[in-house]
């Protein structure tokens, strides 16, 4: 155990170790602890009045810093399980990541592996894994942000929105096929307003090198990006409902530089990671916002099981998928006619089943382990009343 760190009681500046045991793991504004001390519970029932709003307020920021963590951790694992860029070259000059893919598109699986033997760095793995991805971020992470932020922002204190990313800041060029710099797009991010302040949840900032999950909206805008003309605030769920009209037929959204392959396999993987995450929920009795609340071990070992059954079957499925013959990436940049599905582009493999099935046949029998509860011995004062 470490050694006892004493610090004044919040009501009379008596030296004390104890401390409110409400918020003893919180966080203040930055993602660092913030604890509250009293001397004992007098002292704790005369401060509680003022202290309650605070005390709520620790606690929502670390599940919003724990939450945030893990969404950019699924979202990574998922573009991993679906990256479709088949980048051959990398090269790191002036703070610029340089990619480069061949100039006419390959026919085969839907999907390439991460070219992890020209990436050293993890940094510069989550940048090209986030190039030109942010708002396939929002479309298929939309239902479980919800999840993870559930009890301390409902569904209207979330918001889809976009920022333009500051001059200077680390950026993506690619190459030969698909020509984008992704410093000329707008930046689509969640907003999630907590009662105290606003913040940022940055899924896919890897690219401009900003790597935090959660920002506080004033640090984000001073240091990373600024708000993108004209302002567009969407619902939480926007970008989802996007892909999902695109995926029944709707091709009117498409940019000209998306790439329609990836649309309906990327929207049959939510209904999988959705599946995935309920059955998980149902066996271990428990939800993804209050395992973002539990105890050290108990969170990172429950939050590391979700994390590998989403990681295995999201992997799977994708490999279920591939490209038909034939369409250079120019032919299959047009956007489909009008009134066509989506997924035209995208052939179905021999043997293909939908997420449903797939999850049923492969995914089902999954059985997720029980952790001890760690043995905590922190001095906490009793709480109050
Ligand atoms: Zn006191
Ligand atoms: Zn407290």
């Amino acid at each position: 155990m470490a050694t006892p760190v004493y610090t004044r009681c919040k009501t009379c500046a008596t030296a004390t170790t104890k401390r409110c045991h409400g918020c003893s793991k919180g966080v203040d504004s930055a993602g660092l602890p913030a604890i509250t001390y009293y001397c004992g519970r007098d002292c704790q029932r005369i401060h509680f009045k003022t202290h309650k709003k605070q005390c709520w307020g620790a606690n929502a920021r670390r599940q919003l810093y724990r939450g945030g963590q893990f969404l950019q951790d699924v979202y990574f694992a998922f573009r991993e399980a679906a990256f479709n860029l088949l980048v051959y070259r990398v090269k790191s000059e002036k703070g610029m990541l340089h990619i480069y893919e061949p100039p006419v598109f390959t026919t085969g699986p839907a999907f390439f592996a991460f070219p992890d033997h020209l990436v050293s760095d993890s940094k510069d793995k989550k940048a090209i894994l986030s190039y030109c991805n942010c708002t396939f971020a929002s479309a298929v992470m939309g239902e479980m942000v919800q999840k993870a932020f559930r009890g301390i922002a409902n569904h209207n204190a979330i918001h889809e929105i976009q920022f333009a990313p500051k001059d200077g800041i680390g950026r993506i060029v690619c190459h030969e096929g698909n020509e984008i710099n992704s410093k000329d797009y707008a930046h689509e991010v969640f907003r999630v307003v907590l009662k105290d302040a606003e913040y940022i949840l940055d899924l896919a900032g890897a690219q401009y090198a900003q790597h935090r999950a959660i920002v506080p909206l004033p640090q984000y805008l001073s240091s990373y990006y600024r708000p993108f003309p004209p302002p567009t605030v969407s619902k939480l769920g926007h970008k989802g409902g996007w892909l999902r009209e695109i995926v029944d037929g709707d091709v009117r959204g498409i940019a000209a530089t998306c790439d329609p392959c990836t649309f309906p396999v990327y929207y049959d993987m939510v209904k999988l990671m959705r599946l995935t995450v309920d059955d998980w929920e149902r066996k271990q009795k428990t939800t993804l916002a209050k395992v973002l609340n539990e105890k050290q071990g108990i969170f990172e070992a429950r939050t590391g099981e979700v994390l590998a059954a989403l990681t295995t079957n999201i992997r799977a499925f994708a490999a279920t998928w591939k490209v038909p013959e034939g369409p250079t990436f120019e032919s299959v940049a047009v956007p489909l006619k009008e009134g066509s599905r989506g997924g035209r582009m995208t052939v179905k493999t021999k043997g293909y089943v939908g997420p449903e099935k797939f999850f049923e046949k492969y995914c089902a029998d999954v059985e997720y382990g029980t952790t001890e509860q760690p043995t905590e011995q922190d001095v906490v004062a009793e709480a109050a009343g």
